[in-house]
């Protein structure tokens, strides 16, 4: 095992990944930006440096200076979480060629996972099902050639893409054509690559997704999915497993796939293949996140792994230590995403110091946080705050559990998601489970606005 890590983070995961750490009784070493000097992953790390100012372009994406500190430190691996240089295959390498450990899959790996297209070659020729689209980056002509022989609405999508951005629906060949040079330019400046591709847009599909860990030997299990169909502008809001949405019979089928595509690229480490669901119970692989997801926790309450210990053992070459069969989905586990965000004003950035923070605890509550009274939200970072994970012996108890949880939780000085998250969990259509990607968006905020 490792005497000692480095954390490329901030905020709650990097402060999960010191957890693990403390508990494996590996040293830890954090980085940190001007503004965050005094944040909770520097208080909790055993040793910590200064790596540039707030832009995270000098900071937390300054590889020098991340391998510089890891050189001064004596580290013998570097945990990057998710975000900044989770899925940049590029650090990755670099990080061997300094005889660093970098905790996640082989370079190669994320480069083939981090290209939409590419994955989606590699996983059709692995047997699992694709969303019909173009075979690879396409041109104006091919997209609109595709729009019409497929039917339309299509997504244009940005290969390199991520974090629910670059991705636009076109419902005519005006809309298309109107949308293709604006979007590939949008994608050279914000992903580094113009490479666009067009899939058909699934009317009112699930998002679900499946955990894997897989080790250097040979070994792939899954631990089951998560439901993340709860989306504002494609990203994710509140999560949970397993999914309200899946039968036995096609849990089964979709955990097959999410294994073959993990052997199809030799994944080793933790990562999570995500998949669409239609109404006619067909899925389709959407991508293969090469890292540890923000709703990681949901899957570590109904299994009772920490799949961050386990993606640690397994980058030191460990082998995984239990079998399929020996993974069972206990209970049900649910996740609210509470951001610095103003839902009473289209959920803009809310910075500002926190003066109050109290948050909940109680019987099976579980809150991964970064904050603490008198701690200022930055606008340079993701506005994510803190995520609140609770357990239940089955859905219903999982819900009222979170319901509670977040009666309780008082924060004052900033404004956050908490008043969104405690309507959604008294709604019915949430209680019944009977929601899609669209719903949140579409007939909650409208309900909201009516009500208004
Ligand atoms: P998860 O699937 O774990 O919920 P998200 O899509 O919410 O992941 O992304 C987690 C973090 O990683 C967010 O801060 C998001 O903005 C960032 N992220 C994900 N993909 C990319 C990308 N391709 N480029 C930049 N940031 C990304
Ligand atoms: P990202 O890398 O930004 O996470 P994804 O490909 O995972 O991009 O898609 C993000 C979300 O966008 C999905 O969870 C889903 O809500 C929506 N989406 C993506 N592709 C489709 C599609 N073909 N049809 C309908 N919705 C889609
Ligand atoms: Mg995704």
């Amino acid at each position: 095992m490792y005497q000692k890590i480095l954390i490329a983070n901030r905020g709650e995961i990097a402060v999960r990944v010191i957890r693990a750490c403390r508990e494996l009784g590996v040293r830890t070493v954090a980085v940190y930006s001007e503004p965050d000097h005094d944040a909770l992953h520097v208080r909790l790390a055993d040793e910590s440096e200064a790596i540039g100012p707030a832009k995270a372009a000098e900071s937390y994406l300054n590889v020098q200076a991340i391998l510089g500190a890891a050189t001064r430190h004596h580290v013998d691996a570097i945990h990057p979480g998710y975000g900044f240089l989770a899925e940049n295959s590029h650090f990755a390498a670099v990080c061997k060629t300094w005889g660093l450990d970098f905790i996640g899959p082989e370079p190669e790996t994320i480069e083939r996972m981090g290209s939409k297209t590419a994955a989606r070659q590699r996983m059709q020729q692995a047997g699992v099902p694709v969303v019909p689209g173009t075979p690879g980056a396409c041109s104006e002509e091919e997209a609109v050639a595709f729009a019409t022989e497929a039917g339309f609405p299509v997504l244009i999508k940005a290969s390199a893409g991520g974090g629910g951005r670059g991705i636009r629906v076109a419902q005519t060949p005006d809309e298309l054509r109107a949308a293709f040079g604006s979007a590939a330019r949008e994608a050279a400046a914000s992903f580094g690559s113009p490479e666009l591709y067009v899939e058909r847009y699934l009317s009112s599909p699930r998002h679900v997704e499946f955990q894997v860990l897989a080790d250097r030997h040979g070994h792939v299990l899954h631990l089951f999915e998560r439901d993340s169909s709860l989306q504002r502008r494609r990203q994710k809001v509140l999560e949970e497993a397993l999914s309200p949405r899946l039968t036995p019979r096609l849990r089964a089928e979709m955990a097959a796939a999410a294994v073959a595509a993990a052997r199809a690229v030799h994944y080793v480490g933790a990562g999570t293949v995500e998949f669409l669901v239609d109404g006619d119970d067909r899925f389709y692989f959407l991508e293969m996140n090469t890292r540890i997801q923000v709703e990681h926790p949901t899957t570590e309450m109904i299994t009772g792994i920490d799949i961050v210990k386990e993606q640690i053992r397994v980058a030191a070459n460990e082998p995984l230590r239990i079998g399929q069969s020996e993974v069972e989905a206990r209970g049900w586990s649910v996740e609210c995403r509470i951001n610095a965000e103003d839902p009473d004003n289209r959920f803009a950035p809310s910075p500002g110091t926190i003066t109050r923070w109290s948050p909940p605890a109680g019987p099976w509550v579980r809150v991964d946080d970064g904050a603490y009274p008198g701690y200022t939200v930055q606008t340079h970072y993701d506005s994510l705050l803190c995520k609140v994970i609770s357990w239940g012996r089955d859905r219903p108890e999982a819900i009222a559990r979170m319901s509670r949880a977040l009666a309780e939780f008082e924060v004052e000085g900033i404004r956050t998601t908490l008043p969104m998250h405690r309507r959604i969990l008294a709604d019915p259509d949430f209680l019944a489970g009977l929601y899609d990607t669209g719903w949140l968006e579409n007939t909650f905020m409208a309900r909201g606005a009516q009500r208004a």
